[in-house]
C-alpha cells in the first residue's frame, strides 16, 4: 500500500506541466488583434496557459522560432458527407489548417443526423464536425422531387424532421434554393422550416435562389427568413455569378450592411476563387428535372419538350454573358472519366458536334447518363476581392473531403485558407494577417456558437495551427487540384497533432460538435 502511494506521488512529481508546449510564437489569437509574443501550453486537450512559460516542463516542446500560432481554422461551409465517412483524416482539410468543419450546407445534409454523428464518433475523426439540417434533404423525404408548393400537412411533417435534426445537435438550417427540390419551394415554406430550427437556437445558412441577375431579390428573401424566423443568417459562398453583372458586389454588400443596421444578424462567407463548382444539373431548367427519373427520361425523350429544354438552356447561357459552354468544365464524371478536366465545348467537339445547341444536347445526354460535378468560370476577381474585404465575410471552402488523385475537383477543397493568406494577405495585401485569421476562426465560431473554439484563450479547446506567413502557400490549381497546401507545419486538434511538418499523422482526435440550445 505504502509503495503504491509512493509510486503515485513519484508519478505526479514527474508529470510535466503540459502535454505540448509551443515556445517563442507570435500569437494571433483570432480576435483580430495584432500578434503578441508568447509561449502556448496545452494540457488535456485544452489551452492551459499563454504567456512566458520559460520554466515550464512539457512532454513535448516545439520551438516556434517566431512562427505564428493561431487557432485552428473553422471552415463554415463544407460538404463532407460521404467523403469523411471514407477518409476520416480529411487530409485535404487538415493540411490547409482546418480543424473544424460545418457541413450540411446548401440544403443537403445527412437525413439521420443522430445516427450519422454516432457512426462518425465510433469510426473516429481527424477534425471536429458540426452539421446543419438541409431543406432539400427533408423536402425529398416528404415530397420527393414534386414541382409544387407544399401542403400545410407536408410543411408540418418537414418541420418535424427539422426539429428532430435540431434535437440531435444540428447547428441550424440550410437551403439550396437553386437545386432540386428546394427550388420548387415558396419563401413561406422556407420561413416555416427555418422557424422549426430557430426554436432550438439554429442559424439559417442560405444558398440563395439566385447569385446573378436576381441576387438582390435573393438576398431580400434570405433576410426575410432571418427577420420572420428571428434567427441569424449566413449567406453562403457570397458572389456575383453573372458576367453581365460583374462589379455589382458593391450593391449586394451594401444591402447586407443595411440589413445589419436594421437589426438583422447577417454575415456572409466566401471561397477565394473566381470559379464556382456544383453539379451539371443547374444548367438544365429545373422544371425538366422534377418528379423522378422516369418523368425526366420521358421529357428528354419527347422531341418537342426536349427542344424547349434546349432553347431555355441556350437562352440562359446568353443571359449569363457566355457565348458557349466553355466556361463549364467537368470535375468528376462517372459516365466517362476521360471527360474530367475538359469543358463542355471540348467534349462536344470530341463527340464530333459543334455549336451552342449541340452543347446543350451533350449536357442533356450526360445528365441522363448520371450527371457530373462541374467547375464553372463565372466570377470576376474584382468582386472576389471586394467581398473578401468586407469585414463580416468568413472564409469557407464550399469543398468536401477529397480522395487524393480522384477526378479534377475545384482546388478550394485543398487550398482555400492558404490561398487567402498567400494571395490576399501576402501578395495583394487586401486584408491584414490578423484579420484573415479572424475570418477563419472567431467569426465562424461566433456565428455557429462554438463557445470554446475560434480563439487562442486559456480554457479553450486546443485546436491550433503553427505556420510561417512568409512561406504558407496553396498549391492546388484548376488543372492539378490534388496538391496539399504548404506551410502549416503543425496542426493540432483537441491537443493532438494531426499534421506534423506538413504531413498527416492519421490521428483521430476530432469531435462531433452538437449544438445545445
Ligand atoms: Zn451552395
Amino acid at each position: 500500500m505504502r509503495i503504491l502511494v509512493l509510486l503515485a506521488l513519484a508519478g505526479a512529481l514527474a508529470a510535466a506541466d503540459y502535454n505540448l508546449l509551443i515556445r517563442n510564437a507570435r500569437v494571433i489569437d483570432g480576435s483580430g488583434n495584432p500578434w503578441f509574443r508568447a509561449d502556448v501550453g496545452v494540457r488535456d486537450g485544452k489551452i492551459a496557459a499563454i504567456g512566458n512559460l520559460a520554466t515550464a516542463s512539457a512532454d513535448r516542446t516545439v520551438d516556434a522560432k517566431e512562427r505564428v500560432a493561431a487557432p485552428g481554422f473553422i471552415d463554415v461551409h463544407t460538404h463532407v458527407e460521404g467523403g469523411i465517412d471514407r477518409i476520416p483524416e480529411a487530409g485535404n482539410y487538415v493540411t490547409d489548417g482546418v480543424t473544424t468543419v460545418v457541413t450540411g450546407n446548401c440544403g443537403g445534409s445527412e437525413a439521420k443526423l443522430g445516427d450519422w454523428f454516432a457512426a462518425l464518433e465510433k469510426q473516429g475523426l481527424g477534425i471536429n464536425l458540426a452539421s446543419l439540417a438541409g431543406h432539400n434533404t427533408v423536402r425529398r423525404q416528404v415530397m420527393g422531387t414534386a414541382n409544387r408548393q407544399a401542403t400545410a400537412e407536408e410543411i408540418a411533417r418537414m418541420q418535424q424532421l427539422v426539429e428532430e435534426a435540431m434535437r440531435q445537435g444540428a447547428v441550424g438550417f440550410s437551403t439550396g434554393l437553386i437545386y432540386i427540390p428546394g427550388t420548387y419551394s415558396s419563401s413561406d415554406e422556407v420561413v416555416a422550416l427555418a422557424q422549426a430550427s430557430a426554436k432550438y437556437g439554429g442559424v439559417y445558412a442560405s444558398h440563395m435562389r439566385d447569385e446573378g441577375a436576381k441576387v438582390l431579390e435573393a438576398i431580400e428573401e434570405a433576410l426575410r427568413v432571418g427577420r420572420e424566423a428571428g434567427m441569424p443568417v449566413e449567406l453562403s459562398h457570397f458572389k456575383i455569378d453573372n458576367r453581365r453583372l460583374w462589379g455589382s458586389s458593391a450593391k449586394s454588400l451594401a444591402l447586407v450592411e443595411k440589413a445589419r443596421r436594421e437589426g438583422v444578424d447577417v454575415v456572409v462567407d466566401q471561397y477565394p476563387y473566381d470559379h464556382s463548382s456544383t453539379n451539371l444539373g443547374i444548367t438544365v431548367p429545373s422544371w425538366a428535372l422534377a418528379d423522378g427519373d422516369a418523368k425526366v427520361k420521358e421529357r428528354l425523350g419527347d422531341r418537342a419538350t426536349r427542344a424547349r429544354i434546349v432553347k431555355e438552356m441556350v437562352d440562359r447561357v446568353k443571359k449569363l454573358g457566355h457565348k458557349d459552354f466553355s466556361y463549364a468544365t467537368v470535375a468528376s464524371c462517372r459516365v466517362d472519366r476521360t471527360y474530367e478536366g475538359k469543358n463542355i465545348t471540348q467534349i462536344n467537339l470530341l463527340r464530333r458536334k459543334k455549336g451552342l445547341k449541340n452543347e446543350a444536347e451533350t449536357i442533356l445526354d450526360l445528365q441522363a447518363a448520371g450527371g457530373a460535378q462541374m467547375v464553372y468560370h463565372s466570377m470576376r476577381e474584382q468582386d472576389v476581392t471586394r467581398i473578401l474585404r468586407y469585414p463580416n465575410t468568413a472564409i469557407g471552402s464550399d469543398g468536401g473531403v477529397r480522395e487524393f488523385g480522384a477526378g479534377v475537383p475545384h482546388p478550394r477543397s485543398y487550398g482555400t485558407n492558404a490561398r487567402v493568406l498567400a494571395e490576399y494577405v501576402r501578395n495583394q495585401q487586401a486584408i491584414t494577417l490578423e484579420d484573415a485569421i479572424r475570418r477563419m476562426t472567431s467569426l465562424p465560431a461566433r456565428t455557429f456558437r462554438f463557445r470554446d473554439r475560434g480563439l487562442l484563450r486559456e480554457g479553450y479547446a486546443a485546436d491550433l495551427v503553427l505556420f510561417d506567413p512568409a512561406r504558407v502557400q496553396d498549391k492546388a490549381t484548376y488543372q492539378k487540384p490534388h496538391q496539399y497546401s504548404e506551410g502549416f507545419d503543425l496542426v493540432v486538434v483537441n491537443g493532438v497533432v494531426v499534421v506534423e511538418d506538413g504531413k498527416v499523422t492519421g490521428a483521430h482526435p476530432g469531435k462531433v460538435l452538437r449544438h445545445r440550445p
